[in-house]
């Protein structure tokens, strides 16, 4: 079992907390043993990155594209080793964890080439007016677990690209990627440049208080974006918040070409076991198709094969953690209760590890919970709607806020998907995240806007030079 300890200024070191252990969701055994910070090393890795950002901070954009592209090409050479920490740690099958490495591999690229101009605001007789942006300080970023590797770049790339420093803490589930992240990252940056902690929520919420920190980076769920944004008040610091969503996806009525959209729907909303945050959460259809698309969802959920990882064949893996399987198994039942139609799935599989199979819900509407919360998990509720405008408020009817999608005829369906109340539409697609577009919440989802030159500048501060002639 490999060793992994915290990395504060380039060394490795021993956490001064109990270590605590990981399972494996596969078959609940105990994956390692991870190191827990102090308060006291807290402190000492923020002042680390705050003294390291005093050179970090003056390379200059070219010398932090070439860093970051050796960060790249070390990913690349790793993704093996990666992938697996990542498969027995978070639980997703081998082709989904090579592809999360892969494309974050592919992101760190995309972000290392990205460049912020000097912006002329006026160039009179007068005066010359010029906006340039500056990097932050030191930045906190706190990610979750079911995407805990790719979700890592999405903070540090640009964090680092901008010319910040970094602390970062992945979740207590899954912190071991990260850990080999910023190990491998050390061997090619600075020292002091990027560092991490592991530990429990504490730790998290000790950096949203800490006075050396000037941003914190959040991805995660909305009762802990508002625990943070609580936290981070004293120091004033700059938020980026990513948080839960519960995004509806809508077929228009007389939709064609339902066995290729559903192909569509049902991997969008059980990618990664349905443990994505802009998976599509809740699927409205017209009451015309409805029976239609539910047997056919229940014909693809039943053609997944759940089992571990790490096995050969394996589509569906295991829910990452108990708590989330309880949570599933919650809203599911609760909806049973009430009356829902069970079209697939609806029982967690007897065996050790956190499996529950693709799950369809039929017969439920806006008021049961596995519609109104969001399920993280894989189980699709389907909604029966009788007219569009119908759908468009029961889509809408929600506190968050992320994405949403129309399924069917391009131009009705881009219609309604512009009235959708979240942060990306989609049309006839879902859950599409790209480096150069701009990705962020509305509502309870949160605010800030991450990749592209957007989410570059969102790691910046802007300082206008006013200069009279
Ligand atoms: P979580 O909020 O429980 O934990 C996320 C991280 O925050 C972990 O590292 C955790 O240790 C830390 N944390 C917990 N309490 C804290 C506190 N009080 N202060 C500071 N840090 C604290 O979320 P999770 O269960 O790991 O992830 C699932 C949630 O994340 C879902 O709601 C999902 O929708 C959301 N999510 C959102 C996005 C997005 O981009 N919007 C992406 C992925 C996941």
């Amino acid at each position: 079992m490999k060793d992994y300890q915290l990395i504060i200024n380039g060394e490795k070191i021993a956490g001064e907390n109990k270590n605590f252990d990981v399972l494996n969701p596969a078959d609940e055994s105990v994956y390692n043993t991870c190191p827990s910070a102090s308060d006291k090393q807290l402190d000492f890795a923020v002042n680390c990155a705050n003294e390291a950002f005093k050179t970090w901070s003056l390379t200059t954009s070219n010398e932090r594209k070439i860093l970051l592209h050796k960060v790249a090409d070390k990913i690349e050479e790793n993704i093996a080793e990666l992938a697996e920490i990542i498969v027995k740690e978070q639980g997703k099958p081998m082709f989904l964890a090579q592809v999360e490495v892969g494309a974050g591999a592919a992101w760190v690229r995309y972000t290392a080439d990205l460049e912020i101009e000097v912006e002329t605001i006026e160039d009179s007789e007068t005066r010359l007016i010029q906006m340039h942006r500056k990097p932050l300080g030191v930045i906190g970023s706190i990610t979750p677990w079911n995407w805990p590797f790719m979700i890592a770049i999405w903070h540090m790339i640009p964090a680092l690209k901008a010319g910040n420093t970094l602390v970062c803490k992945p979740s207590s589930n899954t912190p071991f990627n990260t850990l080999r992240l910023v190990e491998i990252m050390n061997e090619v940056l600075p020292k002091g440049v990027i560092n991490i902690l592991t530990g429990g929520s504490g730790l998290g919420s000790k950096m949203s208080k800490h006075e050396g920190i000037r941003k914190i980076a959040f991805t995660g769920s909305t009762e802990t974006g508002k625990s943070i944004m609580n936290d981070a008040s004293n120091s004033l610091k700059r938020l980026t918040l990513e948080l839960g969503g519960n995004d509806a996806g809508i077929i228009l009525p007389n939709s064609q070409n339902l066995d290729e959209m559903l192909n569509g729907i049902f991997q969008s909303s059980f990618l990664n076991m349905g443990q994505t945050c802009a998976a599509l959460k809740r699927l409205y259809v017209h009451s015309d198709q409805y029976d239609e698309v539910c047997e056919k969802l229940a014909v693809i959920a039943n053609s997944q094969v759940v089992g571990d990882g790490m096995t050969e064949g394996t589509t569906f893996g295991p829910v990452q953690n108990k708590a989330q399987l309880n949570l599933v198994e919650e809203l599911v039942n609760d909806a049973k209760a009430n009356g829902a139609k069970i079209v697939c799935g609806g029982e967690a599989l007897d065996k050790k590890g956190f499996y529950y199979p693709p799950t369809i819900v039929a017969d439920v509407d806006n008021s049961f919970r596995i519609v109104k919360e969001e399920q993280f998990g894989p189980v699709l509720p389907v909604i029966k709607y009788n007219a569009i405008q119908e759908a468009l408020l029961l889509a809408n009817d929600s506190e968050v806020g992320l994405g949403g999608s129309v399924w069917g005829e391009k131009e009705l369906a881009s219609e309604i998907a512009l009235k959708l109340e979240c942060g990306t539409s989609w049309v006839n697609n879902h859950a599409e995240v790209l480096p150069h577009v701009p990705f962020g919440g509305c509502k309870l989802s949160g605010y800030g806007i991450e990749f592209g030159q957007e989410g570059l500048l969102e790691f910046t501060q802007s300082h206008v030079v006013n200069i009279t002639k």
